[in-house]
């Protein structure tokens, strides 16, 4: 099972974000409040793809506004990007989470969990076509490249493959939420803005 039989026959932004929010392609949607779906403009030239919905993307039914959606519109702007420029989106379009008590605990989802939530990524990436495509996390990452890739080793570089002109890795801006300690937390901020700086530098040769 996974989400292909939910799919629009004509696919544009619109139809997709419509159908999505019916999706029942994996167990994710019971618990979850409603589908959130990738935002931005189909001209965009810049994808930037994350993991999961988080606490605040569930409720608000929108991409990347609760913390790690602040920590991203951080290293964006740091980096001199736009982020009414770029396309937004996760791997997985329902919150995945462990009830304690009255808190709402995010868990990472499972292969096939991503895996039977592909076919909408990959229809954003077919509609959208963007020339920078971002992954922000390993989830992001290895739903598209495969199990074996690995974020420590290979964030920051061009990745030869045909998802878009230009694709790269980043960490994914919950891993600054969750720093030890301040100094990690600099560093990691650090890193994101560096890598984000090289698709700045790209879309700008591209245009
Ligand atoms: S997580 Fe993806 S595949 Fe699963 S129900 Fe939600 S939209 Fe469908």
């Amino acid at each position: 099972m996974d989400a292909t039989p939910f799919l629009p026959e004509r696919i544009n932004l619109r139809s997709l974000r419509t159908a999505a929010a019916d999706c029942r392609g994996c167990d994710l949607h019971a618990p979850a409040t409603q589908t959130v779906f990738g935002e931005g403009r189909k001209a965009s030239r810049l994808m930037l793809v994350g993991e999961v919905p988080g606490d605040r993307e569930d409720r608000a039914g929108r991409v990347f506004v609760g913390p790690a959606g602040r920590e991203l519109d951080r290293a964006l702007a740091d980096a001199g990007i736009d982020r009414a420029d770029a396309y937004v989106t996760n791997a997985v379009k329902h919150f995945k989470f462990e009830e304690r008590g009255k808190r709402r605990i995010h868990q990472k989802p499972s292969r096939s969990e991503v895996k039977a939530c592909l076919p909408w990524l990959r229809a954003e990436l077919q509609v959208v076509a963007p020339e920078a495509l971002v992954l922000l996390g390993a989830t992001a990452a290895q739903a598209l490249l495969g199990s074996t890739f690995r974020l420590t080793r290979e964030r920051g570089r061009a990745l030869d493959c045909a998802l878009a002109p230009f694709v790269t890795a980043t960490i994914h801006p919950s891993a600054i939420l969750r720093a030890r300690d301040d100094e990690e937390r600099r560093e990691l901020r650090e890193t994101m803005v560096t890598d984000l700086r090289v698709v700045g530098k790209v879309k700008d040769a591209m245009s």
